[in-house]
């Protein structure tokens, strides 16, 4: 597989983060310069847990939105890391006379809660109560209002931490923060601290586009020039109660994470695991250090020593979790995948293979047809034709695709709750009653008439839309004829029109008439957005091409070209041809595997109805797929054929809800547990999808479309 070369730098990064919280616990400059120190690990390596926090926030809230099957696993995997750990340094706690203290089970409660059981554990709970905390926030309100609301957490938290002593000024406050304080040893917690970064990280994903690496670099550098004479002044005049909060460490850590972001290195998974675990273990190894330290009469040089004590706390903290993660690793690798397990081609009945590489060709042959300025717009509706609407839209996202269409409100949602990022438009009806929804994850919808378009403003809520203007297939959109209706809807405050976009509807034929048609469609649409942008209007982002408009019409200039059908390597009848051919590939194979086999005597029929009757003892095999996994039932009786061996056999008798048969006689070779391809390549031979469909009088497009759930799909990169 590939390696992604998106984020590779925050994988980076975590290292050098480890490697500073490991400074924080271990101050190496100390035995050189108070103030050195002072700057290294209470100024600079405060940017540590903020990078970790940032990081959640930009994978779980990318682009303003909570991922929420991201969260859950986010959360389950958090919670499991904390307990381990806490179970981990019990022995400490005891050592350390934690159980004998006054009040132990608040404590306990507390701690587990806020501040962490042992002192550099309450990153965890923090994290685990922010994005629990993010989560709501957004669900429940603007992501602006989550914005601010985070901020004012922030500021209260850090009047209770490096800016204390002027808050405490006041005894009214210094009241409040005394109960804070109950509750938590200090205000860095998941409350105060986290949700600000979490939502910064969610804030850069959404930026990351617009970011300018030369000029972030700047404002970095000024920044934390800034947050160096902050820390500096609030040492110098003694109002710090703690010192891990300043209000120039949001600036810094935006243009800081967004460099990072922008940095384009291949990604380096095991660097997660081995920065979380030098994080978890370095606390242990301190004290393993100081201990042997002791015991050999070495304290002077391995511990006194600043520089030198922290070069053996991270060398051995790295090199632990080195051993460690390359077990884990290992592990993983020796058991097999549960979830990929029941994707696997050896366990399935039947299953349809997806050939990513196929995709991505198909990608480029496409994009290079189309005019430079130009969007593919991936049409993903029915669950990406039969393909796997989040796996295709997940592996378009990584080679860059980033507008989507699909026919409804619960397709677009099930993308955004997967995390794809990009324009989702919907092309169909969305009930108005679901504005909220649209506004929520960030959905376009397609205003499918003008009483449509009065219904959605009147829901207040603010909305993007594409206009689809009717030129002649007389199916959704406002008639190109009625400019008044279609100037009011730009001029709705709730709406915000986007885009508009015509389809046409015999763009697939070539004859004279139906171009002479299709000019007219297109001239009308061009001429309607002349007299638009005649009356003062700005004209939106245009489209009008599906897969057969580009194909056949690809001189026209727009700014998306939605495609669907071509995208999976397929045209819609076998017949077809296009003014432009490309070499696409066919993105989807449908493979079953032989069942069972059986002789059946000369006159037997056999299936349903026993209307084939086998004119010569046969053998025949029973392929576990039928007409509920979408195989059209009128393939039945020897229309439909399948490959086997790289032989074309045909099937027999009527194909049932769960099963088919074929007929094998001429193949003896043929066992239990072969492979059949209904579409696909078998050795020299191929059934097209297209082919298929003619033979059940239908498009390709319905025949992938149809093919069910019941199926598994396997991912071929
Ligand atoms: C389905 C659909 C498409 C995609 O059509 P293909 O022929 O599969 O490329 C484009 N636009 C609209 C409005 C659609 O409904």
């Amino acid at each position: 597989m590939k390696k992604t070369k998106e984020y590779g730098g925050i994988d980076y990064f975590r290292i050098i983060a480890a490697l500073l919280i490991v400074a924080i616990h271990t101050s190496p400059l100390a035995s050189i310069s108070n103030i050195a120190d002072f700057i290294l690990t209470r100024v600079i390596a405060r940017v540590a847990v903020p990078f970790f926090f940032m990081t959640s926030g930009f994978f779980l809230f990318s682009n303003g939105s909570a991922k929420e099957e991201k969260i859950k696993r986010f959360l389950k995997k958090t919670s499991v890391i904390y307990l381990v750990t806490i179970v981990l340094y019990i022995p400490i706690n005891f050592y350390a006379g934690y159980f004998y203290k006054k009040n132990l089970l608040f404590n306990i409660i507390k701690d587990i809660i806020f501040d962490g059981t042992i002192y550099h554990l309450w990153y965890l709970p923090a994290a685990i109560l922010g994005v629990a905390l993010v989560s709501l926030l957004i669900k429940y309100m603007s992501l602006n209002r989550a914005f601010i609301i985070s901020c004012i957490l922030y500021f209260i938290g850090v009047f209770g931490d490096s800016y204390y002593k002027i808050a405490a000024k006041s005894a009214v406050i210094k009241d409040v923060y005394k109960v804070i304080f109950i509750f938590s040893d200090y205000t860095r917690n998941g409350i105060f601290f986290a949700p600000i970064f979490l939502l910064l990280g969610s804030l850069v994903s959404k930026n990351i586009n617009k970011f300018k690496k030369k000029e972030g670099l700047l404002y970095l550098y000024i920044f934390v020039a800034l947050m160096m004479v902050e820390a500096l002044l609030l040492r110098n005049f003694n109002l710090m109660r703690h010192d891990s909060m300043y209000f120039m460490l949001i600036p810094c850590m935006y243009f800081l994470f967004s460099l990072i972001v922008s940095y384009k290195v291949s990604s380096r998974k095991e660097f997660r695991n081995i920065s979380l675990l030098i994080y978890l273990i370095h606390p242990m190894v301190i004290i393993m250090i100081r201990g042997g330290a002791k015991f050999l009469g070495m304290k002077a040089i391995l511990v006194d020593n600043s520089i030198i004590h922290y070069i053996l706390v991270t060398l051995c903290s790295g090199i632990i979790a080195v051993i460690i993660a390359y077990y884990m690793d290992k592990k993983k690798d020796s058991y097999p995948k549960n979830s990929k397990n029941k994707n696997s081609k050896k366990t399935c009945r039947s299953w349809i293979e997806i050939n990513m590489g196929n995709l991505e060709h198909n990608v480029k042959e496409l994009k290079s047809v189309m005019p430079k300025r130009c969007k593919f717009m991936a049409v993903v509706k029915a669950n990406a034709y039969g393909h796997g609407a989040i796996e295709i839209s997940r592996h378009l996202n990584r080679i860059g695709v980033d507008a989507f269409a699909v026919a409804t409100i619960d397709e677009a949602i099930e993308l955004r709750k997967n995390g794809i990022q990009g324009e989702i438009l919907i092309l169909g009806y969305t009930d108005v009653s679901r504005a909220n929804e649209l506004n929520h994850y960030h959905l376009i919808q397609t205003v499918i008439d003008y009483e449509y378009a009065c219904m959605l403003n009147s829901q207040k809520k603010s909305l993007q839309v594409h206009i689809k203007i009717d030129t002649g297939m007389h199916r959704l959109g406002i008639p190109v004829e009625d400019i008044d209706k279609i100037s009011k809807v730009f001029h709705m405050d709730m709406l915000k029109v986007t885009g508009i976009f015509t389809h046409l509807c015999v763009a697939d034929q070539l004859d004279e008439e139906a171009e002479k048609f299709t000019k007219e469609q297109i001239d009308k649409f061009y001429g309607l957005l002349n007299r638009l942008e005649l009356s003062g209007i700005t004209i939106p982002k245009v489209h009008i091409q599906s897969s057969y408009g580009l194909l056949n019409y690809p001189q026209l200039t727009c700014d998306y070209a939605r495609i669907g059908i071509a995208l999976y390597g397929c045209l819609s009848t076998w017949e077809d041809r296009t003014r432009i051919g490309l070499s696409l590939r066919p993105v989807l194979s449908l493979k079953s595997k032989i069942a069972i086999i059986r002789n059946v005597e000369k006159g037997e029929g056999v299936s349903y109805g026993r209307d084939i009757h086998v004119t010569r003892d046969s053998r025949i095999a029973v392929l576990p797929l039928g007409y509920a996994d979408g195989l059209p039932r009128n393939l039945s009786d020897g229309t439909g054929s399948v490959l086997i061996h790289g032989t074309k056999v045909p099937i027999v008798g009527r194909i049932c809800m769960d099963q088919l048969l074929i007929d094998v006689t001429d193949m003896p070779k043929v066992k239990t547990g072969d492979i059949a391809t209904l579409i696909g390549i078998d050795g020299k031979e191929e059934i097209l999808a297209a082919n298929l469909a003619k033979k059940a009088g239908t498009i390709t497009n319905e025949l992938l479309s149809r093919l069910g759930g019941r199926i598994e799909r396997v991912y071929l990169k």
